[in-house]
């Protein structure tokens, strides 16, 4: 395994640091934001700034407009901008927008592409995924799915009726379209088992029920109930193949955990260096916070989880580069890096003391938003689960 770092994605790194440095903490107490993330305006002013400084996008292909990144380049300019998450929003790689991207770049047809591909990959729109269902649908096991397409009987326009009710959809509200996730029966055109389709989210069929008061606050729109009444789609809004639902689930969760993994680390390393600034400048007990063992083992526990962090991503990108489907290796740094980064934000917290429950610092706001982490894209008990499953059937990690 290679751990050099390429000239150019050295300077895109530097270049995401810089627009964090210059442009994003500044505007990070901009009043624009509520306990649902940026209003729009908000958002497509940030996004106007990534575009100014060529930042926009860059885990898609140029031939979209993005730079390409592999897993790896993703690890290096996705923790840089984490550092701040309101960057992650201005450069367009912030849930669910940029697996979204991701999917529909490795799935979707050319027309589904331009239609909705293009105009998400600028950072004009935004998307959801719709996969999760309030019980007894589908959640950590997604098998569980009750949100139906059925096949319509000759009406015009439509192949496909979808009914369900979905719920913690992130960036629902203001979303142009979804990516819906529904069990279909036995078809010409496929195997029974679930599907992917592409919808509108003015469609008639589809209702925001509510918006769901939450723990978090980053993510744009937040997260909300939708029910699915009579939505009618033709065939062309199939994404993929009939049938083929949960095997496109893994084409967007594989990566989409890593780069989770990726951006909160970098938020992490934020918490950090405020904690070591604090534990240098304010003194206890006649010396400096950091000099009294207590505080020095937080700041050294905090150092070795990142490290810990940044190698598992590094290990898991490098597997999915070459080729794999890196599901366990994803699967394994889903767990350390959720938990880990966690316990860093919290020791972070810790060392400020009571300033590190207030608003003055950001840590308040990433402890908040880093405890989902160990919920969403697979609780870390279903990680370990089927890792478990993995070993006791004689599979493993990619060796490097
Ligand atoms: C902030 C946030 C954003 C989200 N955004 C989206 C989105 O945009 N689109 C979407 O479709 N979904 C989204 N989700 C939903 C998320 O994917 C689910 O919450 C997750 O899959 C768990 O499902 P559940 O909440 O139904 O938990 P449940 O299935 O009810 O499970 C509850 C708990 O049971 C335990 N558990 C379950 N199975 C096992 C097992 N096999 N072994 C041991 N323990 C187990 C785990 O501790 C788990 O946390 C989001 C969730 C959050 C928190």
């Amino acid at each position: 395994m290679d751990f050099t770092i390429p000239d150019e994605l050295l300077e895109l790194k530097e270049r995401t640091e810089r627009f964090v440095r210059d442009e994003i903490l500044p505007r990070e107490n901009d009043k624009r934001q509520g306990a649902h993330g940026p209003s729009e305006a908000f958002r497509l002013e940030l996004v106007a700034l990534a575009k100014r400084a060529g930042l926009v996008s860059p885990h898609v292909a140029r031939e979209w407009g993005g730079l390409g990144l592999d897993h790896r380049g993703k690890a290096v300019v996705f923790e840089a901008a984490g550092y701040a998450p309101l960057a992650t929003i201005a450069m367009n790689i912030f849930a669910p927008d940029e697996a979204n991207m991701h999917l529909l770049e490795q799935v979707a047809d050319e027309r589904q592409q331009e239609e909705f591909l293009r105009p998400l990959a600028s950072g004009a729109i935004r998307s959801c995924f719709m996969m999760t269902e309030p019980a007894p649908g589908a959640g950590a096991d997604p098998a569980m799915l009750l949100t139906a397409a059925r096949r319509a009987s000759n009406e015009a326009g439509a192949d496909f009726v979808i009914d369900g009710t979905k719920w913690l959809i992130t960036g629902a509200v203001g979303a142009r379209f979804a990516i819906i996730m529904a069990r279909t029966e036995s078809d010409p055109l496929g195997p029974a088992g679930a599907t992917m389709f592409l919808a509108p989210m003015d469609a008639p069929g589809i209702h925001i029920e509510r918006v769901l008061d939450t723990l978090d606050t980053y993510m744009t729109g937040g997260h909300a109930v939708v029910r699915l009444d009579g939505l009618r789609v033709p065939e062309t809004a199939v994404l993929g193949k009939v049938g083929q639902g949960f095997r496109y689930a893994q084409v967007r969760l594989a990566p989409a955990r890593l780069t989770h993994c990726m951006r909160w680390l970098g938020a992490a390393r934020r918490a950090h260096d405020i904690a070591t600034d604090y534990a240098r400048r304010r003194t206890a007990f006649g010396k400096p916070l950091g000099e009294h063992e207590g505080v020095g083992f937080m700041l050294a526990d905090n150092e070795m989880d990142i490290h810990t962090c940044r190698m598992v991503i590094w290990h898991a990108a490098w597997v999915l580069d070459q080729g794999e489907r890196g599901r366990h290796e994803s699967s394994m740094a889903k767990v350390i890096c959720s938990e880990a980064i966690w316990r860093v934000v919290d020791r972070s917290m810790q060392v400020l003391g009571g300033l590190g429950i207030t608003d003055d610092t950001i840590v308040a706001r990433l402890f908040r938003e880093v405890r989902p982490f160990r919920i969403y894209d697979g609780p870390s008990e279903v990680h370990r689960w089927s890792i478990a499953q993995r070993v006791l059937r004689g599979g493993g990690a990619v060796a490097s």
